[in-house]
């Protein structure tokens, strides 16, 4: 998975959300390395640029890092 580097992005306060979303999202995970769902993460930033939002965080089993896009509505 590559980032563009070129696209301004900011970085956005995770934990400005909701306990409720913050723990949705902490739990539901996707970790290239381990291959499975759902591990967790820890350490949570969240970004925003004019094409994509994510929160990247660390895998809890193996600390690699882990993305997870928010898609918000349906714009292209
Ligand atoms: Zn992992």
């Amino acid at each position: 998975m590559t980032l563009v580097k070129e696209e301004v992005c900011r970085e956005l306060d995770f934990y400005n959300r909701t306990e409720e979303e913050q723990n949705d999202f902490l739990a539901m995970t996707w970790c290239n390395d381990c291959q499975e769902m759902d591990l967790g993460m820890e350490d949570p930033k969240e970004y925003y640029s004019d094409s994509r939002h994510w929160i990247a965080g660390k895998c809890k089993v193996c600390k690699t890092e882990v993305i997870t896009e928010i898609q918000e509505g349906d714009e292209e």
